[in-house]
């Protein structure tokens, strides 16, 4: 079986001194070796926190789909790749909300990163009134289908519940099983017995008090953090909780 994958976004936070948090973070991982650690700093501290760390991953927050070319602010996975990053989040709900990102601009980019052999985190997730309407599970069901790279290579999923994004609101673990199972069974539509080889995770206000709980539900194969992986009194509670 694999390890529990623990990621930690970082979005749009985390300057140099930040690094500190990040070498307290590998040193606690390096004592945790069932669980797989990693962190999504933005950009420009990549190459630094690859050199800071040696036992978790070092991962990009987004990435255009094509390799080079005349797009003005945008970075290719291949160029992260050099920066130091063996993996790729690609359709966070504040991509697809601020940048208008689609289904098909989410798939572009991730099958870019699975040609150069990079690790890929795909994020789904419904809206608050999604989720009011009953049919939150056909949706996510659906935005998965359609976001779906071509293969299944070095690729997790995501589960995102919009709603539950910085908002220290959780879904309950049985909607969250529901939901993975559901998104299971897309996996394994589109990519045979294979797609049970994806892990899926869980994002939301993730926290060390949530975390064994939210873990423990059907189909979870861990967690992506955002706010509370921004330091490793955060986020080790969350990897002690995966082990
Ligand atoms: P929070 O853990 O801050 O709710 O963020 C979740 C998330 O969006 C991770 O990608």
């Amino acid at each position: 079986a694999q390890r529990c994958y623990i990621v930690g976004n970082w979005k749009m936070n985390g300057m140099r001194s930040d690094l500190s948090e990040a070498r307290a973070i590998d040193r606690a991982s390096s004592r945790l070796p069932k669980v797989e650690v990693a962190l999504a700093p933005p950009s420009t501290l990549i190459l630094a926190m690859r050199d800071a760390v040696n036992h978790i991953g070092v991962g990009a927050q987004n990435c255009h789909a094509a390799d080079k070319g005349a797009h003005t602010g945008d970075v290719s996975a291949n160029m992260l790749r050099e920066a130091g990053a063996d993996f790729v989040i690609v359709g966070h709900s504040e991509r697809r909300a601020d940048h208008g990102e689609t289904n098909e601009d989410v798939k572009a980019k991730a099958e870019s990163a699975q040609a150069i052999d990079m690790g890929v985190i795909l994020c789904v997730g419904e809206s608050e009134a999604e989720r009011d309407s009953g049919e939150a599970e056909e949706i996510v069901a659906r935005q998965l289908a359609a976001s779906l790279p071509d293969s299944c290579a070095r690729l997790s999923v995501a589960y995102e519940p919009i709603w539950a994004i910085g908002t220290g609101r959780v879904p309950s673990v049985q909607d969250v099983g529901t939901m993975h199972k559901w998104l299971r069974a897309v996996l394994v539509d589109r990519y045979g017995e294979d797609g049970r080889e994806v892990r899926i995770l869980y994002g939301g206000s993730v926290k060390g008090e949530n975390a064994a709980e939210l873990l423990a539900a059907p189909e979870v194969g861990g967690a992506l953090v955002g706010g509370a992986s921004l330091s490793a009194d955060g986020f080790v509670p969350i990897i002690v909780a995966a082990s």
